[in-house]
């Protein structure tokens, strides 16, 4: 498979915070350099482990950095009601008869955090439509604009974060189903959310899934929540829509190891007309890190994964989030992150070609 990494300016240097300057300085003006990285490409990685402190240092530097890049995305936009939120450590269940787990594309806390249209570009949108549900989640209520997690424990296996740009795998799917004829992406896609949100009423959906957000229209992908690739389906899901087990049995590509994965595979053939592996190779960025390491990105126009991760991989996410995602500072600084890509003009090409290759 083809493998591609981040730019190196994605690798924000963290020595200046050990450095002779002021602290809180040195924290600002790293934070601000991560933040520019994280407005061009999605995402940046502190490099607190090359630092090479102990724990409670590194998590405090991951913690002040996480407070300054709040500062500096909000000076470059964002809503000044941005919040820090630092949530419980996240283990890494791996299931049966694996040795590694790798987690498919998601938004953290996609309950309640997925990218819809600014009222802006889209002025029949609700902010009550970027609420899915307020059950069936994993973690805390609120809106995530930006996530971000520190590596408390690489664990085992890989620590590697897989991030896609999911602004580019909307349009890209959108012409590919030929919804170029009338209308923008953000309508396209709130016209898919909105068939996510009405199965959700027959259903009980936890989440919108990617095969919903992509336009698909079979319910038992629409409704089905896919995130372990290791995983077994959930036995609910497989009752009401005994298509799954089929689907669960072979994949378009063949080369898929598990169950979830599996289905997966067949989803994104369906949505995009590339199996998982294909999907992988288009779109997927992998982005080290090593223990003490900060990753962050942003939540809605991206979508993140973990590959191949072992059973003692401890990460501890620190988020930046909105209590309501609605108000005017929302609508602009979401409007604003829609065009992320027509920003990057001639970098564009550089940012996509491939960085090196495996078998
Ligand atoms: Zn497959």
């Amino acid at each position: 498979m083809d493998m591609r990494f981040p730019r190196p300016d994605q690798f924000v240097d963290c020595s200046p915070l050990l450095g002779p300057r002021n602290r809180g300085q040195a924290a600002a003006d790293t934070a601000a350099a991560a933040a520019s990285q994280v407005e061009r490409h999605g995402f940046a990685v502190f490099r607190i482990g090359a630092l090479r402190l102990d724990e409670h240092p590194s998590r405090d530097i991951a913690r002040l950095l996480v407070h300054e890049l709040r500062n500096a995305l909000v000076a470059a936009g964002a809503p000044e009601r941005l919040e820090v939120e630092i949530d419980r450590a996240q283990q890494t269940p791996v299931a049966a008869d694996f040795a590694v787990r790798s987690l498919l594309p998601h938004h953290d806390g996609q309950h309640a955090s997925y990218l819809t249209p600014s009222t802006l570009d889209v002025p029949g949108w609700t902010p009550a439509q970027r609420t899915f549900s307020d059950s069936g989640f994993t973690t805390t209520h609120v809106h995530k604009l930006y996530q971000g997690i520190f590596v408390s424990a690489p664990g085992t296996g890989l620590s590697a974060t897989t991030y896609y740009d999911w602004l580019r795998i909307l349009a890209d799917v959108r012409a590919s189903r030929g919804g170029e004829r009338a209308g923008s992406t953000p309508e396209w896609l709130a016209a898919n959310l909105r068939r996510c949100l009405a199965a959700r009423e027959t259903h009980g959906t936890a989440y919108p899934t990617l095969a919903g957000m992509l336009g698909v229209t079979e319910e038992a992908l629409v409704t089905t929540p896919l995130l372990h690739c290791e995983d077994l389906l959930p036995q609910a899901a497989v009752r009401r829509f005994p298509l799954l087990s089929g689907l669960a049995a072979g994949c378009a590509c063949g080369r898929c190891a598990g169950p979830v994965e599996r289905v997966f595979c067949h989803a994104v053939m369906l949505a995009a007309g590339l199996s998982w592996p294909d999907f992988r190779n288009r779109y997927e960025i992998i982005a080290p890190s090593e223990r003490f390491d900060l990753l962050v990105g942003n939540n809605l126009t991206m979508l993140h994964g973990g590959f191949a991760g072992g059973r003692d991989r401890v990460i501890e996410p620190l988020c930046l989030t909105l209590d309501r995602p609605e108000g005017a500072a929302y609508e602009q600084w979401l409007s604003r992150a829609w065009q992320r890509r027509d920003r990057l003009g001639s970098d564009r090409p550089a940012s996509e070609q491939l960085v090196a290759e495996s078998a």
